[in-house]
């Protein structure tokens, strides 16, 4: 066992506010914020450039049920491909303007670097390793780490990582998910998406799933009755989102739209035409203008 992390307390606070429900959001339609018209930036920055293109292209998960779940069509739909149409809205873009690439964990950082994509938003924890080679806006959400399990929890895992004891988990190479369970224990099977964590999960070649709640509450969604998440977190994950380092301007901007996505009833639409009933609604959290 190694040591324990600072964060094994906040586990109650937490699910108190995202008490799964047990029932299915409205199937992930989208919220259609208002796109707006005739913007004006200033020339040169990044606002400018994407506003006078009309088009943005947007990095995110596409096998994440609830946040980002790519459909029949290749278009994602989800919590996060909301918060990306906000912003793009407020661009002036329209959401069939929006370019949507798929992205896995560990590749969020150079796609951005590398220009791949304007903005990432993809259950994207803000911390300071990622801090150094890109920037966030937000938080516009915060997650917890925890553990899927199948149906009757047969290893008794709780959301302490202390009590694992022989269990193996499944997790995401790149993620704060594989970096914080690696604390506790070496027994971890990594893949490149979470969904992939379910075949070795049924076969008996892992315990247990781990990540953020809400990801692992879409899989349980979307797996019927054969999964399911233990009560309780052992990590905070504030969800940002991702773009090019020292872009302060466009940092700025993204803030500047989430605040005020809070304040009108986007944000909160956001949720409800994705998330729904699926887990309680959260209150935004405040943003981090570091
Ligand atoms: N939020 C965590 C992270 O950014 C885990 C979820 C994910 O891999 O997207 O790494």
């Amino acid at each position: 066992m190694k040591h324990k992390k600072a964060f094994a307390g906040i586990g109650l606070a937490m699910s108190a506010a995202l008490v799964l429900a047990g029932c299915s959001g409205d199937g992930g339609g989208g919220s259609d914020p208002e796109v707006q018209e005739d913007v004006q930036f200033e020339e040169g920055t990044t606002m400018a450039a994407l506003a006078e293109k009309g088009s943005i292209t947007v990095g995110t998960k596409f096998d994440q049920p609830l946040f980002g779940l790519a459909g029949p069509d290749g278009t994602p739909e989800g919590f996060d491909v909301e918060i990306a149409k906000i912003i793009a809205a407020e661009l002036g873009i329209a959401p069939e303007n929006i370019d949507w690439v798929e992205t896995v964990s560990q590749n969020r950082e150079p796609f951005i670097q590398d220009g791949q994509v304007d903005i990432v938003v993809a259950t994207y924890t803000i911390n300071d390793d990622r801090k150094e080679v890109i920037d966030f806006a937000g938080p516009y959400y915060v997650a917890g780490q925890s553990f899927l399990v199948p149906a009757g929890n047969p290893k008794g895992i709780t959301s302490d990582p202390e009590q694992l004891g022989d269990a193996t988990v499944c997790t995401v190479t790149g993620s704060t998910s594989e970096e914080n369970i690696r604390e506790y224990t070496d027994s971890v099977i990594t893949v490149d998406k979470y969904s992939d964590c379910i075949e070795p999960i049924r076969s008996g070649q892992a315990d247990a799933l781990t990540t953020d709640n809400v990801i692992l509450a879409g899989l349980v969604d979307q797996n019927g009755d054969e999964f399911e998440v233990v009560d309780g977190f052992f990590t905070e994950e504030p969800y940002g989102v991702g773009l090019q380092k020292g872009d302060d301007e466009f940092r700025d901007f993204i803030n500047d739209t989430l605040e005020a996505s809070y304040e009108d009833g986007r944000w909160e639409n956001a949720w409800q035409s994705t998330v729904g009933d699926n887990l309680t609604m959260p209150e935004p959290p405040e943003v981090d203008r570091y």
